[in-house]
């Protein structure tokens, strides 16, 4: 059910516009996902996600996995009805969170092996497992399982991962294919630390399995800028021309316009919901900080060409008292603002991809800016 087909390919550069289809409808490309890890994008309704012009979000195996647990998401048939989204939803396998939040995570033959943070029970999480859970959330894109290096890494502990995950995506594939779910794509992803070798090693040895699409993982773990888009840049191209290609957790707008210039079609960030509870909002002028002293009596909203609902009703002055009063409500208007600002950012970059005005775009994102 499952399918990817490109639209438009630019001239210049290995940016392209494409249309996936989905089990719950179709999304366009390139996309941006807004992250909802517990079944909610924090602090904004599936209304006002749909209203930022949202396609798709992500939830979390691991964490959905342990709370709220496979019998309660098992009453709503999956978790689109749950949280009451009923568009495409992508899930994490979990195995970033197994390695970064659980206690005592160790590898063994089967998977890997954890203590839930949450009370401390035992689990173990293995490719087969990953598959089963994001079987019953009825996730329309899963990942496969996957071991993230940190940053530095080297160049034998980066190897070890790759090969650890290339062995759980196999895993992964095998429990998909005779899992009977055929209605939920799969992904696989590279890992292989900030090594172009590896990296490339990575995506030569996935693309010989036949996934739904492939994904980059473990870029923007507190690299330099260079070493993310070189490392993006060795395995990009190995991936399958006609497959999406999704970069994991990445990252400022003016990432994407490059990632998107080596080809990327997907991406998911916390930093527009994240940045948002801090009092950042990221606008084309750059980002304001909503503290700052010059907004105390400002009438006018975050951005003025905005047309998210915050923008349409709202000056930076309310918002900046709304937020030194630890309001609840400036997490809201600050989040659905930056959803707005990153979902359409790279719907933007679709459309000059399809008007072949990709570059013309890229130029007047950077005069434009001004904080
Ligand atoms: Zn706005």
């Amino acid at each position: 059910m499952f399918s990817f087909e490109i639209i438009q390919q630019s001239s210049a550069t290995h940016a392209r516009a494409g249309v996936m289809q989905t089990a719950h409808g179709p999304v366009e490309t390139p996309v941006f996902m807004p992250v909802g890890t517990l079944g909610s994008v924090k602090s904004v309704t599936p209304e006002e996600l749909a209203a930022c012009g949202t396609q798709i979000i992500l939830g979390n195996t691991y964490h959905l996995y342990l709370r709220p647990g496979r019998e309660v998401i098992d009453r709503f048939h999956g978790l689109h009805r749950f949280m009451n989204w009923r568009s495409p939803i992508l899930t994490d396998s979990g195995g970033f969170q197994v390695f970064s939040l659980a206690k005592l995570a160790r590898i063994t033959a089967e998977g890997v092996s954890f203590q839930s943070h949450i009370d401390g029970s035992s689990h173990l999480l293995s490719p087969e497992k990953a598959i089963e859970i994001q079987g019953w959330l009825n996730a329309d894109i899963m990942m496969c399982l996957d071991q993230c290096t940190a940053y530095p890494a080297s160049y034998d502990g980066a190897r070890q991962a790759a090969e650890i995950t290339l062995e759980w995506a196999r895993r992964c594939h095998a429990a998909w294919k005779s899992s009977g779910n055929g209605h939920q794509a799969l992904f696989g992803i590279v890992q292989g630390g900030m090594h172009p070798e590896l990296r490339r090693t990575s995506a030569e040895c996935l693309a010989e399995l036949d996934f739904s699409g492939y994904a980059l993982g473990g870029l923007s773990v507190g690299e330099p800028l260079d070493r993310m888009l070189n490392t993006a840049a060795a395995a990009l191209p190995l991936l399958p021309a006609g497959k999406p290609k999704y970069i994991m957790g990445v990252g400022r707008p003016e990432d994407l316009i490059d990632l998107v210039c080596l080809g990327a079609d997907m991406f998911d960030c916390v930093l527009p919901t994240r940045n948002a509870r801090n009092g950042q909002l990221f606008t084309a002028r750059g980002v304001i900080t909503i503290t700052h002293a010059e907004y105390r009596q400002d009438p006018d909203p975050p951005d003025r060409a905005c047309t998210c609902y915050t923008c349409r009703n709202y000056s930076l002055a309310y918002l900046r008292h709304l937020f030194l009063s630890r309001e609840l409500l400036a997490y809201r208007l600050n989040t659905i603002h930056n959803l707005h600002y990153f979902v359409n950012f790279v719907k933007r970059i679709r459309e000059a991809i399809l008007n072949g005005e990709f570059e013309i775009f890229k130029k007047r994102f950077y005069e434009n800016r001004e904080i």
